[in-house]
């Protein structure tokens, strides 16, 4: 299983990538991969093992943070209303989005950023990603609130870019434009 040993530190190049698409169908190697990626979020929402084993609390995780530079992602995430988002994708991709944007107003956090930074986040509000999930199933979701920004966040990772990129460096807290508000 992967542990906080197995991520990259924030300047590591490898988080500057653009990842490579995975070839399908997924071999062994890379389907035990995505499994393993899922299976560290998912430990690490429950207190008992990710205490025992010091796993930092993640919704989301990318290949490249565990240094593989491969189009692979997984999503585990409860929504407020108690929906939940579980999804391990391969080669996963934005294919429309919305014009309003949305931003968590407590800014975002990432597994492979040991320090905290301030600011907003501008995302879509609305988006449709397609994927491949470890059944070989080829998925299309609509998403929105967390769950959207949460697979935004994923999928820049596969093209090297950190969620800070995208906060305004001149006012960290100036609101986007046609935004809501999103509340963790
Ligand atoms: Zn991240």
């Amino acid at each position: 299983m992967l542990t906080m040993d197995d991520f990259v530190n924030e300047d590591d190049p490898i988080l500057r990538q653009v990842a490579v698409e995975v070839p399908l169908p997924a071999s062994n190697e890379d389907k035990k991969l995505l499994d393993s990626l899922m299976e560290y979020v998912q430990n690490s929402q429950k207190p008992d093992i990710s205490a025992l084993y010091g796993l930092r609390a993640g919704i989301g995780l990318a290949a490249p943070q565990v240094n593989v530079s491969k189009r692979m992602i997984a999503v585990h995430l409860k929504e407020k209303d108690g929906q939940l988002y579980s999804y391990a994708l391969f080669n996963p991709k934005l294919i429309s989005h919305s014009v309003e944007k949305a931003y968590l107003t407590s800014g975002e956090g990432c597994l492979s950023v040991n320090r905290p930074v301030s600011g907003y986040v501008p995302r879509y509000a609305r988006i449709t990603v397609v994927g491949t999930d470890l059944e070989g199933t080829s998925v299309q979701l609509r998403l929105k609130g967390i769950a959207a920004i949460c697979f935004q966040h994923e999928i820049d990772h596969l093209n090297g870019i950190m969620f800070y990129d995208h906060i305004n460096p001149e006012d960290p807290y100036a609101i986007p434009e046609n935004s809501i508000a999103l509340e963790r």
